[in-house]
């Protein structure tokens, strides 16, 4: 094996280690939601730059709503954003309470042989059904081609809002 070959294997696996760490433990990628990608965030930043800018008349104005309340509302949008699962403390979630998680014997349930009847993934299976053919990729392709086509999914625009089921 020469330097080059060498150079791009160790490349490949900071690329794959990275994209892991979009991945959510439950296998939902986190590099698919809004509030990671910090799409919201920007938007709302933007808007009340323009509302600010443009629309601060309504101020005085006979309107239907409250500026300011209206102004605060967007306020918080702008710091409505999210690390990342393996990052986040999510004390409601019952897979990082999961003893295998914590103990680091499985990366993340989609590997894990358990995941079609584990009671801790009762949320998953219900709202984030596509998980199923993540898993079905996996076992066809491998682990490092689903985590190159998620993240090739999420720069194409895909948002777990839009695909989960409720
Ligand atoms: S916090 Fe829980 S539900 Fe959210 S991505 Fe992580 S494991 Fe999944
Ligand atoms: S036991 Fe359940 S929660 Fe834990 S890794 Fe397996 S599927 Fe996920």
């Amino acid at each position: 094996m020469d330097l080059w070959e060498l150079v791009y294997i160790r490349n490949s696996i900071r690329l794959i280690m990275s994209l892991n760490q979009k991945l959510g433990r439950c296998g939902v990628y986190c590099g698919q939601c809004r509030a990671f990608t910090a799409d919201v965030l920007d938007i709302a930043t933007k808007f009340k730059k323009w509302v600010i800018q443009d629309y601060s008349w309504l101020k005085e104005a006979d309107s239907t709503f409250d500026y300011d309340n209206f102004l605060e509302g967007l306020e918080w949008f702008t710091k409505s954003t999210c690390p990342g699962c393996r990052n986040a403390t999510e004390g409601w979630c019952d897979v990082k309470k999961c003893e295998k998680i914590q103990q680091n014997e499985v990366d993340n349930c989609l590997v894990c042989e358990e995941f079609e009847s584990c009671p801790l993934t009762d949320y998953q299976r219900k709202r984030y059904s596509y998980l199923f053919e993540h898993i079905k990729f996996i076992k066809k392709e491998g682990f490092e081609r689903f985590l190159e086509e998620e993240e090739r999914k999420a720069r194409e625009g895909v948002r777990i809002q839009e695909i989960r089921d409720y």
